[in-house]
């Protein structure tokens, strides 16, 4: 059982009704109260404050950690040690379930005494033996649990250190593997997010959310909606399968939102989380040598973006796994599968989910494969999609011209295709039947700008724009003020969420709700 504890953290008893209702409406299993956070500290105080969180909860079962920390290890204020163990011994004779103290101070000759007469004296009372590294990881994380437990059997270690880079998790993970028991361990930052969730498939005692972002307690915690609701907190098992996004930055990917609603809805254990990868191929590389290694985490997939897709070509051929040949051609991989004896197979789904996107568009009839033949495409761009998009069109046979700011650049990619190039100066001469924005322009928060005049959109022409945020694009609403057909990003970016969740899962994904939790976020 890993409780989904929620912090209190109020300067005041006001203040901690609040927060207490709220957490419990949220959802919380445990509640921690931080009486460092009170002014005017007293026993008397907390005790008040135990009894207020009793009564809110009425009736309902909820667990209670009292906490006084210590402001060196990240306490709010600056209580003395005295009034803080007076507070802990009061709370274990008030009855609560559990106290939480510094392992450096407990160690401390006078504390221990009067803690462990106070937990004699206490019928269900336990302590949680606590050590924090706000920096970096701990030297010798194992040594350091070996001691807690040395010193006091009956005591759940907490381990709690920060993640400057997300391979620093797996220590934890390890850690949380080979022990068994009451532990808490997981790392702090935003590279150790990913831990706080995956500590409940290896059975840590508690994982810790906030109730909102501003009563967050520490670096990198989740809100407790997100951890329920985003990461489907209550469905995490032990079995639960791992995929995730590969990305740097990451924190405003949407897909983990559309994979994890789609897993929920086939009530599938499987979970999708962002997986922020930095320090390029070294870092790639480790990370994905962490993940083979341990076949008990029980990853099977990912989606790779920016800055990786070539990092993921390189992994996957260096390590002998199966490249779809055109992911070859691009020279980029956004989807990674980890099979049966850790086979890794490597796939490109931005090209087939661009190509399904113009190929779902009626323009007298729908616009078949075949029919790409010889037609005349027009594509801005000359980046990361631009090239996806080009292979696959250029794989159909289309008659492509890329139009791009840096001239050099759209060359290059013209040459290796065979297509034909120019500067974004010469869209006035176009004539194209499709028209395809692979620049960024008219992205969020530039909504009003666009990659191309409104009189180089020619009668008859099909304008796809991948940027999905916003959908409606300026370019997309003068293509339709000019009744034009029209493709948006969104359509190109669910495509290529259902061609790697069937990768993921071997099942088809709900199109509509992907569509739909979109649209909710953007
Ligand atoms: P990229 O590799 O960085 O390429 C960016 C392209 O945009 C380059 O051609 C660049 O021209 C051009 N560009 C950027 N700012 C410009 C400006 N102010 N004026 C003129 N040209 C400009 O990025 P990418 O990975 O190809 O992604 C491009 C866009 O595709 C993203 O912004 C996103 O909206 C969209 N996208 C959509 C999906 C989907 O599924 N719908 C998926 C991924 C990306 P230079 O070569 O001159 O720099």
């Amino acid at each position: 059982m890993t409780y989904l504890t929620v912090p209190i953290a109020a300067e005041n008893l006001e203040q901690a009704k609040q927060q207490i209702k709220t957490a419990l409406v949220a959802g919380a299993e445990m509640l921690e109260l931080r009486t460092d956070y009170l002014e005017n500290l007293s026993v008397a105080l907390v005790k008040e404050l135990i009894g207020l969180a009793q009564t809110t909860a009425s009736g309902r079962k909820i667990h209670l950690i009292v906490t006084c920390r210590d402001q060196q290890q990240g306490g709010a204020r600056d209580y003395p040690q005295q009034l803080r163990i007076d507070v802990l011994a009061a709370a274990l004779k008030a009855g609560v379930g559990f106290i939480d103290i510094e392992f450096e101070n407990f160690v401390r000759t006078e504390s221990q005494e009067r803690i462990r007469v106070a937990l004699s004296q206490s019928v269900k009372g336990r302590v949680i033996l606590s050590a924090h590294n706000f920096n970096t990881k701990f030297d010798g994380l194992k040594k350091l649990y070996r001691n807690i437990l040395n010193l006091y059997p009956a005591a759940i270690p907490k381990l709690i250190y920060t993640a400057n880079h997300i391979n620093d998790c797996f220590e934890a993970f390890d850690l949380l593997y080979q022990t068994g028991g009451e532990r808490i361990i997981f790392c702090m930052g935003q590279a150790g997010l990913i831990s706080r969730i995956i500590a409940k498939k290896l059975g840590s005692f508690v994982t810790f959310a906030s109730i909102d972002e501003q009563n967050a307690t520490a670096p990198g915690q989740l809100t407790v909606s997100q951890l329920k609701g985003l990461y489907r907190y209550d469905s995490i098992g032990s079995d639960t399968e791992l995929f995730g996004v590969i990305a740097d930055p990451v924190g405003h990917s949407l897909s983990p939102a559309i994979h994890n609603a789609c897993f929920a809805e086939k009530k599938m254990s499987k979970l999708y989380l962002p997986f922020l990868v930095q320090g390029g191929q070294e870092g790639f590389d480790k990370f994905l040598n962490n993940v083979l290694s341990r076949r008990w985490l029980n990853f099977k997939g990912f989606s790779v973006t920016i800055p990786h897709k070539g990092n993921a070509l390189n992994y996957a051929r260096a390590k002998h796994g199966f490249v779809e040949p055109l992911a070859e051609t691009i020279g980029a991989v956004n989807t990674l599968v980890i099979g049966a004896e850790d086979k890794l197979a490597a796939y490109n789904t931005d090209y087939a989910a661009a190509l399904d996107s113009i190929t779902s568009v009626r323009h007298g009839g729908k616009i078949k494969k075949a029919g790409l033949k010889k037609m005349p495409v027009a594509v801005i761009g000359a980046g990361g999609v631009a090239r996806a998009i080009v292979a696959g069109l250029s794989d159909a046979g289309a008659k492509i011209k890329i139009y791009n700011r840096t001239i050099e650049r759209a060359e290059r990619l013209a040459s290796e295709f065979s297509c034909e190039f120019a500067g974004l100066d010469d869209l006035q001469n176009i004539k194209a039947k499709l028209l395809i924005n692979c620049t960024s322009i008219g992205m969020h928060p530039e909504m009003e700008a666009t990659p191309v005049p409104k009189e180089c959109l020619k009668k008859d022409m099909v304008v796809f724009d991948t940027v999905y945020n916003p959908a409606k694009t300026q370019l997309l609403k003068q293509a339709r003020r000019k009744r034009l057909k029209t493709i948006d990003g969104l359509t190109m970016f669910v495509n290529q969420g259902l061609a790697q969740f069937k990768l993921f899962t071997g099942q088809k994904g709900n199109i509509k709700l992907m569509r739909e939790t979109i649209t909710n976020l953007l």
